[in-house]
This record gives C-alpha cells, structure tokens and sequence, in this order.
C-alpha cells in the first residue's frame, strides 16, 4: 500500500480519530476502538482495552499480527482486535477499522429500520450498509461473523444491539464512513419522528452511480 503516514503518525492519527469519535458521541469514555494496517505488513496498530478513549497517547497502542499475538506495546489489547484482524484478512482492500457504538444508528436497528438512500453522502460513502447478528463481544463468533459480512465488499456494517463497523482504505475514510452512517441515520430519525417517510434517491440514480464509480 501506498502511505504518506510514517508508523508514528498513523499511531498519531488513530488517537486522533478515537478521540474525534468521543468526542462526537459515538463512543462512551470506555467504549469504541480504531485501528490501522501498517503499510506493507502483516501487523497493525490498535487502541488498548479499557481505559479512557478520548484522550489516547501513541504510547498506549498496542501493534498485533493478524493472529492477534502482541508484537509491541505495554497495555492490553482491544478485546475486539480478533474482529479487527479477521476484517484485514478477509479485505486486502482495507486498511482502516473504526468500531464506535453509534446512538441513532443502533436505534434505527433496534426497531428494524435499514439505514436508506436518503442522501447522496449515504449512497457514495456508505454505499449498502449491512446488519451483522448479534454476538457477544470480543468473541471469535463476533469475529467470525463480522468478517464473513465484511468480505462481501461492505464499507459500513450494524452490529446488532451494539454499535459498528466501518472501513477504509485509510484512516479518515473509515472515520468519514462511521461519521456518515451517523448523520444519515440521525436526518432519517429527524423524517420518521415528524411522522413522514423520507423520499430515497431513485433506485435508477443509485444504479448509475454505483456503475459511475464501480461499486
Ligand atoms: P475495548 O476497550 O476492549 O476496545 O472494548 C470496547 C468495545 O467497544 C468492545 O466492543
Ligand atoms: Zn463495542
């Protein structure tokens, strides 16, 4: 992979995604977690397990193999880096992960509600956003199941009565897409709680954007 980031600013750059992610509401000060493929490796940079996420120093990351085995860093891993690791095998493609616990996107889930072609944002950044079934957290099934999903091509995945997922190709992309996922699911509560069913971009326009930029 091409990278304008040296390994100590793509660890920079994960605390300042984490942070922005708290910030924003999308994780709770213990909740969340982001990581980072390291260019040309088979290891990646990943947020520690337990400990305040707003305000992570570059030193409090841990970097893994893709066989979850630390490789460098003191504190202990995510409890999700299984789920981070089986999405980096699975997705040659992905190089940034962002796991958050978006409030309105988890809402919409919980009451069935997909997540709509309601904005041109949606259908270019998130594309088609998928449901994962629930699974405890931190557990190889969620891993299992989250990467069988990922491997499909999908940007942005709903864990079921949990939070998501979002992929990039970097850091600000998989940022863009948990951000976007956010904002769509929040416009399309505002319509239903007016009592309105929002209008979709016509199948056809999503169809000729889909073949305009291939996905
Ligand atoms: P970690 O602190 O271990 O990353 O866990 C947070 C989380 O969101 C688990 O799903
Ligand atoms: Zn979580």
């Amino acid at each position: 992979m091409e990278s304008l980031f040296s390994e100590e600013e793509l660890k920079q750059e994960i605390c300042r995604v984490m942070s922005a992610l708290y910030k924003r509401g999308l994780v709770s000060a213990l909740g969340g977690n982001v990581s980072a493929r390291i260019p040309n490796s088979e290891e990646f940079w990943i947020t520690p397990s337990g400990v305040f996420k707003g305000e992570l120093n570059p030193d409090d990351l841990v970097k893994l193999d893709l066989e979850c085995n630390v490789v460098d860093g003191l504190l202990r891993p995510s409890i999700e880096a299984p789920v981070h690791a089986a999405i980096y095998k699975a997705r040659p493609d992905v190089n940034a992960i962002v796991h958050a616990h978006n409030p309105f996107t988890l809402g919409l889930a919980l009451a069935g509600l997909p997540i709509e072609p309601i904005t041109v944002e949606e259908v270019m950044v998130l594309r088609k956003v998928e449901v994962v079934p629930f699974a405890f957290p931190g557990t190889d099934k969620l891993a299992k199941l989250v990467a069988e999903t990922a491997a499909k091509g999908y940007r942005a995945l709903i864990l079921q009565n949990h939070g998501i997922i979002a992929m990039g190709s970097n850091l600000v992309e998989a940022e863009a897409v948990a951000e976007t996922l956010e904002e769509v699911a929040i416009a399309q509560f505002v319509c239903y709680a007016l009592g309105k069913k929002p209008p979709l971009i016509p199948e056809r326009e999503v169809e000729l954007y889909r073949k305009l930029y291939r996905f």
